[in-house]
């Protein structure tokens, strides 16, 4: 064991972007002693106005990291779940959570504002461990070390890098050549306002609403419930590639879902701070390594926010990899155990997700929350 430790502590981790995956597995890696850096094209962590999901997997491995309380803290465990019909309001799912789907599910299901999400994660690794405005535009593989190249000019050699560098990845265009992701038809408006402004009416912590082939997600971010986050998700032909996002109105919003019950259009008639984003995702490919270069999370397997999973996926590949590689000295060994280990489930969640049928109905939601990426079994390769 202590060789194994010895043998880890030589290998330099250069983990290519600060998400949530990225992240994970470096503060995962940090603590089982490989020397890790984490290099971030943006030059800080902004506040992106949108809310995010974080199931009980996910919080597991926060768990371990130290920051599930601060976490809890500072986001909402909402009362429930709800799916509902667009124009009758019927309930077509409730799933609550309490103390004792906790106890089931191993940890809390959370809404958080990404902004107060990263505040916290940041926490998880060393100070210094992540170096801001480098962006990767390159990367040359030797014998023995991998060579990054940034765009301020810096050039940096590791043993072992990870492309946690989101959907469009850098690391994921050396792997697997260059193929920009694919625009899934649909465009998402996303709201973020104070919850004074709905006066008197009182709405649940967390609804979805299903319309034909649209549907909508507002839910509190905070216990304070002092915010709200609504995202709406309709069709849309085309999306400019090179634009990122497009202001948006409540009036534009209030017109995409016109016909929706009144409980989530009196949300609407006050929406403020609203923006239109496109959704893109990626088809299902299985190879997410190649010499001393590993993928992860949108990097790897974009999917449709549908399960609200993508970022959960993320982390639990950050954690899984880092088990694999602190349980192999060959990183070959530990890369193909983290494929095989990663790839039944993640392919599960991206054909939900791209199904759009998690919580329609009746569903089974244990094998999804109940995971727990910490002790979870190991697969070996075929
Ligand atoms: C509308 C919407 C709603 C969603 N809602 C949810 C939800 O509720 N729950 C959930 O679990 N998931 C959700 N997701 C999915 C989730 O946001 C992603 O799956 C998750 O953020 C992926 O994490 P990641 O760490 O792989 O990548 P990212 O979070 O994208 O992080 C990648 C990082 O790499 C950096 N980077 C990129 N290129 C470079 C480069 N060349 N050099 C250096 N750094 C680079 C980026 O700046 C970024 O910081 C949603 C997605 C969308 C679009």
């Amino acid at each position: 064991m202590a060789a194994t430790i010895e043998m880890n502590v030589m290998k330099r981790v250069a983990v290519v972007g600060a998400g949530l995956g990225g992240l994970t597995v470096a503060g995962f890696l940090q603590r089982a002693g490989f020397p890790v850096t984490v290099y971030e094209q943006a030059p800080s962590f902004s506040r992106i106005g949108a809310g995010i999901i974080l199931s009980a997997n996910a919080m597991k491995a926060f768990r371990r990291l130290g920051i599930e309380q601060s976490l809890v803290e500072t986001g909402i465990r909402p009362m429930s779940y709800v799916s509902r019909a667009w124009n009758t309001g019927d309930i077509m799912y409730e799933i609550f959570f309490d103390a004792a789907s906790e106890a089931r599910f191993g940890g809390p299901y959370l809404n958080i504002h990404r902004g107060d999400l990263h505040g916290v994660l940041e926490r998880v690794v060393a100070p210094d461990t992540i170096v801001f405005n480098h962006r990767l535009v390159g990367l040359d593989e030797t014998h023995d070390a991998v060579l990054l190249a940034f765009d301020n000019g810096l050039r940096v050699e590791a043993d072992i890098v990870i492309g946690a560098d989101g959907i469009r990845s850098k690391v994921r265009e050396h792997l697997l050549g260059t193929e920009p992701p694919r625009f899934a038809g649909a465009v998402a408006q996303r709201a973020v306002f104070p919850t004074a402004r709905l006066g008197k009416l009182k709405i649940p912590d967390c609804t979805k609403w299903w319309g034909p082939d649209r549907h909508a997600l507002p839910y509190f971010m905070t216990s304070r419930r002092d915010e709200i986050y609504v995202i709406g998700v309709l069709p849309a032909r085309e999306w400019d590639g090179d634009v990122s996002s497009l202001p948006c109105s409540r009036d534009e919003m209030l017109e995409a879902f016109a016909g929706f019950h009144d409980d989530f259009r009196r949300i609407l008639e006050v929406a403020e701070d609203v923006s239109l984003w496109p959704i893109y995702d990626r088809e299902r490919h299985d190879r997410w390594s190649g010499g001393r270069v590993v993928l992860l999370g949108d990097a790897c397997h974009p999917m449709r926010p549908y399960m609200a999973a993508g970022g959960a996926m993320a982390v639990e590949d950050g954690t899984i990899l880092s088990r694999c590689l602190e349980k192999f000295e060959d990183y070959h060994e530990a890369f193909a155990w983290y494929a095989t280990t990663r790839i039944p489930r993640v392919a599960d969640v991206q054909r939900i997700s791209t199904e759009n049928s998690w919580m329609r109905g009746p569903t089974e939601t244990d094998w999804f929350y109940c995971y727990d990426p910490c002790v979870a079994p190991l697969t070996p390769p075929n």
